[in-house]
């Protein structure tokens, strides 16, 4: 199975990330992707872009050296209504609407019964295309309670390559038993490298890893061709 987009980069704009859009659309292009969604924190995230950061990404280009450029956001949940960090008129810009938990965001140890109730309440929202890291063990999920609200909503769940090699230590257990799950239930998934820097644009590998194993299909991974993905998105091109 191969990624041919990254879903999940951070530039500068996200306040704690080193790169900028061309810098991770050049490592793109050298890694031979075909698309980039440029996925910045939203603005609850502390040190996080101001909203104008998510309008303004109407001037970035179709595509930077052949890699399609997507807009996008990592929105924030923060209450336990799902709502996001980003109104209504900056979600319906953008291509990519990604949400998840983050701490420093108002959602911090609440357990795992409301972080579900939360998560779930964002997946109905129609803008949101993907939840990130589930697999965080620092916002526990009941995971059968996730994959069939993922069912019912047609919400892809991440599998965050960095989760396993950089970020949220004690990921792998959880995203096993997530990706088996998914497996079962049939439902999307997006690989997603969670860059912070451009060196770190499509490396995927831990993450195909623990799809493989699991035996999540080729069909059921969004990002897998672009094809997929632009359907996935209701993108014409
Ligand atoms: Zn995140
Ligand atoms: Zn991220």
């Amino acid at each position: 199975m191969q990624i041919v987009a990254d879903m999940h980069t951070h530039t500068i704009a996200s306040g704690h990330a080193y790169s900028t859009v061309n810098e991770l659309a050049q490592e793109a292009a050298r890694k031979g992707l075909l698309a980039l969604a440029v996925t910045d924190h939203g603005p609850a995230i502390p040190g996080g872009p101001h909203l104008y950061h998510f309008g303004a990404m109407r001037f970035f280009p179709q595509s930077i050296q052949g890699v399609r450029i997507l807009t996008g956001v990592e929105a924030n949940i923060i209450d336990l209504n799902g709502t996001l960090d980003l109104p209504e008129e900056y979600l319906q810009k953008l291509d990519f609407v990604m949400a998840g938990l983050h701490e420093g965001c108002g959602m911090d140890g609440l357990g795992a019964d409301q972080n579900t109730r939360a998560v779930i309440a964002a997946m109905s929202n129609p803008r949101v295309k993907a939840i990130s890291h589930p697999g965080n063990p620092v916002f526990p999920l009941h995971y059968e309670t996730i994959v069939e609200a993922a069912r019912q909503t047609g919400t892809a769940l991440e599998i965050n390559n960095s989760s396993f090699i950089i970020s949220r230590k004690g990921s792998r257990p959880n995203c096993e038993s997530l990706a088996e799950l998914i497996a079962h239930a049939g439902t999307p998934v997006i690989v997603g490298s969670d860059a912070h820097i451009a060196q770190v644009v499509g490396e995927f590998t831990a993450a195909l890893e623990v799809l493989e194993c699991a035996g999540v299909r080729e069909e059921q991974v969004i990002n897998s061709s672009l094809e997929r993905l632009f359907a996935f998105l209701d993108l014409t091109s």
